[in-house]
């Protein structure tokens, strides 16, 4: 069965230079819904020649975009938007069933998406000049805002649609060209879907493009590409690595999104069911499957019973099926892959002296929120990333023992801390190394118009959000004019 939609003629393609079409690169691939394993539709597999088409595209599309006003290229993204929302049910079905999420993730998707466009619409106009002093008299120096040029983006598939947006929303308002390549277990709300909703509000030809196919491929291909100015990526610090060598030798701009291992830290004068309820949901949203979960749940001592405690009643709670038809909390995980890495990590800790209190079990793709105690810094739960609902509790004697385990880590995404006094709370963020930190809230939170993003292997390049998009979307070019005759000596 197909996800239901107006417009079936993308499934199974390829957007390139404002048309679709076929793949070259071999037999289309199967997208399945991911809580049934039946068939949703197909998506194309991209050859070297069909990205190059793609990356041609976006490169004599460029100019011409750049050189349009900043209205257009912001009622452009204002229609994208409008078009979002007269499909926002269309497109949050199709997130539900190809990312197995719950409904109320994927309007957050959609809605946030929308967030992402309107943002970017109002930076087309703040792509701002600068007039700086010179020492030199009679000199006017202007330092311009100019587009990269052709921007290659590359998507995990935990939020397809807001990850793609994020990137290329504030890539084309500022003026660049894109060529976009999603994951292929959400190449549909990640891709088509996208390329879709552009093609409807009158893209023009060649500014945004589509290749689907697999990371080893198609995205490698294009982190190559030397015709692409730019790589924004967004997946595993591990592949992140990879691009970054890549690009990096191509000497191109990175901007790389990682993965996380995030702290939810309770003090000692932390509202104890509050925080199991804000604990619980920065672990379990979305079956654990985002750089934002909380990996780590840190716990002073008094309150550590009764949190344990808590949480654990939540956990318990939590009905687990299928989110198309049921009124479920959470969905399946991804693939099978991805729960037998997750349960190998659970099974690592157990053997080293970690202790089951709910959950840790599966059926199917179903994976049973999970809480697990006695979890210490060398287990495979507390030093990696999960990326699964299972909640690990680490109990610490000291605030400073959990600022020091919070900062010991080479991530440096997120972390977040609850404590019934606000001012305690920002003393310990303030020496919290990471590139974003919660006070009383939960570890998953994302604002179209606030910077986000990590340090360390959680990040490199500069940050997602509002003013930080003029950095990463822009280069600086200096003009300068001499208005009085100079000398030199020769
Ligand atoms: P992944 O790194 O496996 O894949 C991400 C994308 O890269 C996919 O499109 C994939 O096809 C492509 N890819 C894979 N190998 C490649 C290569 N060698 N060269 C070029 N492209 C390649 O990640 P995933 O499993 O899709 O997503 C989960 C990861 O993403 C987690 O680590 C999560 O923390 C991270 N993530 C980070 C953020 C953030 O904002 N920091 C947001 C969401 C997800």
């Amino acid at each position: 069965m197909a996800i239901e939609t107006e417009r079936r003629r993308w499934d199974g393609k390829l957007y390139i230079d404002g048309s679709f079409s076929d793949g070259s690169g071999g037999e289309p691939g199967g997208v399945l819904e991911k809580a049934t394993g039946s068939r949703l539709g197909s998506y194309a597999v991209a050859s070297g020649e069909d990205l190059d088409r793609a990356v041609r595209a976006a490169r004599s599309a460029q100019p011409g975009w750049a050189a349009r006003s900043y209205e257009e290229r912001a009622l452009l993204l204002r229609q994208v938007a409008r078009a979002m929302e007269e499909r926002a049910d269309e497109l949050a079905d199709a997130i539900v069933r190809e990312t197995g999420s719950i409904r109320g993730k994927a309007q957050y998707e959609v809605h946030a998406s929308q967030n992402e466009l309107y943002e970017a619409a109002g930076l087309a106009s703040r792509a701002t000049a600068q007039i700086v002093p010179s020492a030199n008299t009679g000199k006017l120096n202007i330092v311009q805002r100019i587009p990269v040029g052709v921007v290659g983006v590359i998507t995990p598939w935990n939020f397809p649609l807001i990850l793609g947006m994020r990137a290329i929303a504030p890539a084309l308002a500022l003026g660049n060209t894109v060529v976009l390549k999603p994951a292929s277990y959400t190449p549909m709300t990640g891709g088509q879907l996208l390329a879709d909703l552009f093609e409807t509000a009158g893209a023009p030809a060649g500014i945004i493009n589509v290749v689907t196919g697999s990371g080893a491929d198609v995205g490698v291909a294009l982190a190559a590409h030397p015709d692409v100015d730019m790589i924004h990526f967004t997946g595993s610090s591990e592949v992140g690595r990879e691009i970054g060598a890549v690009g990096g030798r191509a000497l191109k701009k990175l901007s790389m999104e990682l993965g996380g291992n995030a702290a939810f830290v309770v003090l000692d004068d932390a509202d104890v069911d509050l925080a199991s309820m804000v604990g619980a949901w920065s672990s379990f949203h979305y079956q654990g499957q985002t750089c934002i979960t909380a990996n780590r749940h840190i716990v002073m001592r008094s309150v550590a019973d009764a949190y344990r405690a808590a949480i654990a009643e939540r956990a318990r709670r939590m009905t687990v099926g299928d989110p198309a038809g049921d009124d479920v909390s959470i969905g399946p995980v991804i693939s099978e892959s991805q729960r037998d890495r997750a349960h190998a990590l659970l099974q690592g800790s157990l053997e080293q002296g970690a202790r089951i209190v709910e959950g840790g079990t599966y059926d199917g793709l179903f994976y049973r929120p999970t809480v697990v105690d006695e979890v210490r810094p060398g287990m495979p739960l507390y030093d990696q990333e999960i990326f699964a609902p299972i909640a690990p509790i680490t109990v610490v004697d000291t605030e400073e023992e959990a600022l020091r385990l919070t900062n010991e880590t080479p991530y440096g995404l997120v972390n977040a801390l609850y404590t019934g006094d606000l001012d305690r709370g920002l003393r310990f963020a303030e020496r919290v190394r990471s590139g974003m930190v919660h006070i009383n809230d939960s570890t998953a939170l994302d604002e179209a118009h606030v910077p986000f993003g990590g340090l360390g292997a959680s990040g490199m390049g500069g940050r997602s959000g509002g003013e930080a998009n003029l950095e990463e979307f822009t280069e600086r070019r200096w003009i300068s004019l001499q208005r009085t005759t100079v000398h030199y000596p020769y």
